[in-house]
């Protein structure tokens, strides 16, 4: 794999870099972390802005090492992350676009393109978290309705959310990974209650949320009924694969930010301290060499994520835990400053290591499927 950018690549970024220094410093200041709808507003007018310049689909439609420059050059300049696009843009917009009906690409597609539609994933239920397939929250056909009941939990974004990406038992009868069917809801339907849960970090970022014959027309289900469990598949290997890569940029610019920190204020004379932040600089540089690989390797098989998305997800979300102790230690006192978001960036850290799969499923997708161990059970 070559890693330098290519004539065409290097036109992207400079271009790319030119656009963003124009158009970052005439943003309008970033809502709090618990103003939903303020956060939702923001981040659909970031996306808004990217689709007017052209640069709405590169998450979709662009060449691996484009895609990789845009992350790099976004995260570097300070750009708004995707927020509450990020379901809708990174995992379920993918699915759609891999899974769906070509009439079904036209509906979801262009909205989330536009920042006009925010999606959330309704998933997980209580019993059914790393243990997906035991889900149990039912559909049943009824003319041109599947009508829904039953409840998910840690659904990120439901509050705000025009859609979910949901997934129901319609055979209870079948083996657990077979009678699952993957919808889409409009999350205004009669019959959905959404209750949020406050987190650690003091964010209500997601919620609990209940359903009571909710009515979902058959048009809105994504690949065969009883069929879902594949095409969850597929949204899971976006979701680890290639949903959190930017993220890894941002992490290093925080850790250049600690670099400048220690050396101001006379941490930066301890050696164990420098080996920390030395260490954490070589992981984050692997990871972003995994990630290029990663992309690589999905592109060459057309366009979905391995599960090397797995290993990068280990390591990447237990980094970004390590980089916020270590800013604990570099700051003191003013880590604990509330004006700034070390307090919140350090909490919301913990999640990492569970949303999306916890570490100990990936550990054991990395030994059973990349390295052919046998199964535990
Ligand atoms: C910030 C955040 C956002 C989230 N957003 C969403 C969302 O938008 N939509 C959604 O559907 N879900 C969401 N989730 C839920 C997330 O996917 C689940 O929390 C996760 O899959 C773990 O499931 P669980 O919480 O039920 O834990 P459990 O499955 O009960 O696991 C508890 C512990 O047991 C371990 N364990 C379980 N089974 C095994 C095994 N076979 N081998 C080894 N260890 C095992 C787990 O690793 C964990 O340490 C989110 C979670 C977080 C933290």
């Amino acid at each position: 794999m070559d890693l330098a950018d290519s004539p065409e690549d290097a036109e992207f970024r400079a271009r790319l870099r030119e656009w963003l220094g124009k158009v970052l410093p005439t943003l309008p200041p970033k809502p709090s972390p618990d103003d939903w709808p303020g956060r939702r507003a923001y981040d659909l007018g970031w996306q808004r802005t990217l689709y007017d310049a052209g640069y709405a689909d590169v998450h979709w439609q662009a060449t691996p090492g484009v895609r990789l420059i845009f992350l790099e050059e976004t995260e570097k300049a300070g750009a708004p992350y995707v927020g509450a696009g990020f379901v809708g843009l990174l995992h379920a917009g993918p699915t759609i676009a891999a899974e769906g009906t070509a009439g079904q690409r036209a509906r979801w597609l262009p909205p989330i393109l536009r920042g006009e539609e925010v999606w959330c994933q309704g998933f997980s239920e209580p019993d059914a978290g790393s243990d997906l397939a035991a889900l149990r929250t039912r559909a049943w056909r009824d003319g041109d309705d599947y009508v829904v009941s039953g409840s998910k939990i840690w659904t990120s974004h439901a509050e705000v959310a025009d859609w979910c990406e949901l997934l129901v038992r319609t055979d209870p009868g079948a083996p657990k990974h077979k009678g699952i069917t993957w919808l889409a809801m409009p999350m205004d339907t009669p019959g959905i209650t959404v209750r949020p849960l406050r987190t650690l970090a003091g964010s209500a970022e997601f919620a609990e949320v209940f359903l009571d014959e909710v009515r979902v027309p058959v048009t809105h289900r994504v690949g065969e009924e009883n069929d879902g469990w594949r095409v969850t598949m597929v949204t899971l290997s976006f979701e680890r694969g290639t949903a959190f890569v930017g993220e890894v940029v941002a992490c290093r610019r925080v850790l250049g930010e600690l670099a400048v920190a220690a050396r101001r204020n006379g941490r930066w004379d301890d050696p164990v301290l420098r080996r920390r932040l030395g260490a954490l600089n070589a992981e984050f540089r692997a990871l972003w060499r995994l990630t290029q690989w990663n992309v690589s390797a999905a592109e060459a098989q057309g366009g979905l994520p391995g599960v090397g998305g797995s290993v990068f997800k280990l390591r990447y979300s237990q980094a970004r835990q390590e980089l916020y102790d270590t800013a604990a230690d570099v700051l003191g006192d003013e880590s604990l400053d509330a004006d700034r978001p070390w307090v919140h960036d350090r909490l919301s850290s913990l999640s990492y290591t569970i949303a999306a799969g916890t570490s100990q499923i990936q550990r054991n997708i990395v030994a059973e499927r990349i390295l052919g161990l046998p199964k535990g059970r």
